[in-house]
C-alpha cells in the first residue's frame, strides 16, 4: 500500500525495531549474568538491583482477615480494602485518586500529607466500626519505586521514575512518612508491610491461582512501567548481611521474594537495540540513563516513541506535508506524552476500511487528521513498537525461569501472573510475547509449559497479602 520514499523509510524503521533470535539469547544470558551480580553485590551499574524484600513465604489460598491495602502507582493512588475469604478468593472496595501532577513534582509532605487524606476518607466511609472502636486496620503500601528495604516495615527511596520527581524524598523511609501523617489525623491503621506492585501481583496470583496450571513464579508488572519479582534461596542472596540471613535461617526461613527492579535492566546498553527515538525519548524523561529496558517496553513510553518518530518522518518531508512549519503542526502532536499508548491498541488491530477507526481516534486525540497512506504509516510503526517492546518482555521472564530451573523436571507447568494494561489489553501482547519466549533458550517446549495469566487487581490483594505475610 505505501509507496516509494515513505516504504522505503518505513521498512527501514520497522528493520530497526525487530528483534531477532540471537538477540533474544544473548539477552537471556546477560540478564541472567546481570541478575546473578546484583543477588552478591550492592551498586554496581552493570547489576540488577535485585531488592530484598523480607517476605519469606508465598501464599496458599488459605489466608483470612481484612486488610488495607494502597498503591502509588504511576497514574492513580489506589486504597483498598480487601477480605480474604480463605479459599482462594476475595471480596474487594477500591477507591481509585488520579494523582494531581504537582504533587509528582513538589514535596514528600504535600504528597504523603495528601495520601494520608485519601485514606482517612476511605477508612471512615469503609470501616466506621474501626474509627470508632480505634482497633487498628493493618495496611499493605505498594510504592513502586526503587527502594532500599530493610525489614517488612521499613525502606528508603532510592530514586524516583516514571513522572515523578520529589527530591527532598530520596533517602527517606516511606512508611514512617505516610505513619506519621497517618498518625496526624488519627487514622486508625498501621503500616505493616511495604510492597512492591510486581511482588504484590506474585502474592496476589499465588493466592488466587489453584496450582492446576502450576506454582506461580513469576509477578510481573506491564503497566506505566514494568517490573518483576521472584523467590529466591536465601543462601544465593548474598549481598544480605550474614548475620540477617543467620537470623532468618534459625526461624525456618530458606527464600526470599526478590523484586528484580527489570525495568532498569541494561543502563549501560550493552545488549539492547537503541535507536535515535530511544535516545530522543530518554533524553525527554525525568531520568535519563536509567530504566533503559523499561523505556523500550512499558505504557509510558511506546506512545512517546511512536510521536518521535512521526515528528521525524515530518521533518523529512514524508508525512503531514499539508503543515507547512512545524509550530502549525497540532499541538498535541508537538507536546511530549501526548500520544497515549492506549490509542496503539486501537491502530494496531484497526482492519476498518482505509483504517478509519484510527482517523476518528487520531482526530479525537491528537486533532490530527491524516490521509490513508499516513494512517498505514502509523499503524506500521505501532505494530513494529508494540513487536519489539513484547519481544523484550520475554527476556526478563525467561532469564529468571532457566535462572532458577523451574520448568526442570518431568511435565512441571509453571505459572507467571502478569498485571498491568499493557499486558492486559493490548492486543497480541502476550501472545507476542509467547512467540519471542518460544525462541529464547527455554524453547517451544518451555514456552508450551508455560502460564501467562492476568492478576487481577494483583497489586492491591498483593499488598493486603504483604501485611499478612509475616503470620503466613
Ligand atoms: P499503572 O501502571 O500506572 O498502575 P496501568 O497498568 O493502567 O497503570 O498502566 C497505565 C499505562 O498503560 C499507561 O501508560 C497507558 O498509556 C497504558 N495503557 C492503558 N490502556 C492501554 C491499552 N488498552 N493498551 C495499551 N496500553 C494501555
Amino acid at each position: 500500500m505505501l509507496t516509494g520514499e515513505v516504504r522505503t523509510r518505513v521498512e527501514d524503521i520497522e528493520k530497526q525495531f525487530s528483534v531477532s533470535e540471537e538477540f533474544l539469547k544473548k539477552a537471556v544470558t546477560f540478564f541472567i549474568e546481570c541478575a546473578d551480580k546484583g543477588l552478591k553485590v550492592k551498586n554496581d551499574p552493570e547489576a540488577l538491583l535485585m531488592i530484598p524484600t523480607f517476605v519469606t513465604s508465598i501464599p496458599t489460598g488459605k489466608e483470612k482477615g481484612v486488610l488495607l491495602a494502597i498503591d502509588l502507582g504511576g497514574t492513580n493512588f489506589r486504597v483498598v480494602s480487601v477480605a480474604l475469604n480463605g479459599d482462594h478468593t476475595f471480596d474487594l472496595v477500591q477507591a481509585k485518586n488520579p494523582i494531581p501532577v504537582d504533587l509528582m513534582k513538589g514535596t514528600s509532605d504535600e504528597l504523603f500529607r495528601w495520601m494520608a487524606e485519601k485514606i482517612h476518607d476511605f477508612v471512615k466511609e469503609n470501616h466506621s466500626n474501626a474509627v470508632e472502636s480505634g482497633n487498628r486496620l493493618k495496611m499493605g503500601f505498594t510504592f513502586s519505586f526503587p527502594i532500599d528495604q530493610t525489614s517488612l516495615d521499613s525502606g528508603t527511596l532510592t530514586r524516583w521514575s516514571k513522572h515523578f520527581n520529589i527530591p527532598d524524598c530520596i533517602g527517606k523511609d516511606v512508611v514512617k512518612l505516610l505513619q506519621y501523617h497517618l498518625d496526624a489525623l488519627k487514622v486508625p491503621v498501621v503500616v505493616s508491610a511495604l510492597a512492591n506492585d510486581t511482588v504484590g501481583t506474585l502474592l496476589a496470583r499465588s493466592y488466587t491461582g489453584a496450582d492446576k496450571e502450576g506454582k506461580t513464579k513469576i509477578g510481573c508488572i506491564f503497566g506505566t512501567g514494568t517490573n518483576g519479582a521472584y523467590e529466591e534461596d536465601l543462601d544465593n542472596i548474598t549481598k544480605l548481611p550474614q548475620s540477617i540471613r543467620n537470623e532468618l535461617k534459625a526461624k525456618g526461613v530458606r527464600k526470599m521474594v526478590i523484586n528484580t527492579e527489570w525495568g532498569s535492566f541494561d543502563n549501560k546498553l550493552r545488549v539492547l537495540p537503541n535507536t535515535k527515538w530511544d535516545e530522543q525519548v530518554d533524553k525527554l524523561s525525568p531520568n535519563p540513563g536509567f530504566h533503559l529496558f523499561e523505556k523500550r517496553v512499558s505504557g509510558m513510553f511506546m506512545g512517546e516513541i511512536l510521536r518521535q518518530i512521526l515528528l521525524d518522518l515530518y521533518r523529512e518531508g514524508l508525512i503531514l506535508q499539508q503543515y507547512r512549519t512545524e509550530d502549525k503542526l497540532p499541538h498535541r502532536l508537538r507536546t511530549a506524552w501526548d500520544l497515549d499508548t492506549e490509542a496503539m491498541s486501537l491502530f494496531e488491530i484497526d482492519d476498518s476500511t482505509d483504517l478509519k477507526a484510527s482517523e476518528l481516534k487520531l482526530e479525537q486525540m491528537l486533532r490530527l487528521p491524516t490521509t490513508v497512506e499516513e494512517r498505514v504509516v502509523i499503524q506500521r510503526l505501532t505494530r513494529a513498537i508494540a513487536h519489539r517492546s513484547s519481544s523484550l518482555a520475554a527476556v526478563p521472564i525467561s532469564a529468571i525461569l532457566l535462572k532458577s530451573h523451574a520448568l526442570d523436571g518431568h511435565n512441571v507447568n509453571v505459572d507467571v501472573g502478569a498485571d498491568g494494561s499493557v499486558v492486559e489489553f493490548y492486543p497480541g501482547f502476550r501472545t507476542m510475547m509467547r512467540d519471542a519466549i518460544a525462541q529464547t533458550q527455554l524453547g517451544p517446549k518451555g514456552e508450551r509449559r508455560l502460564h501467562v495469566n492476568i492478576a487481577k487487581d494483583g497489586s492491591s490483594v498483593g499488598a493486603a497479602l504483604c501485611a499478612l505475610s509475616s503470620e503466613f
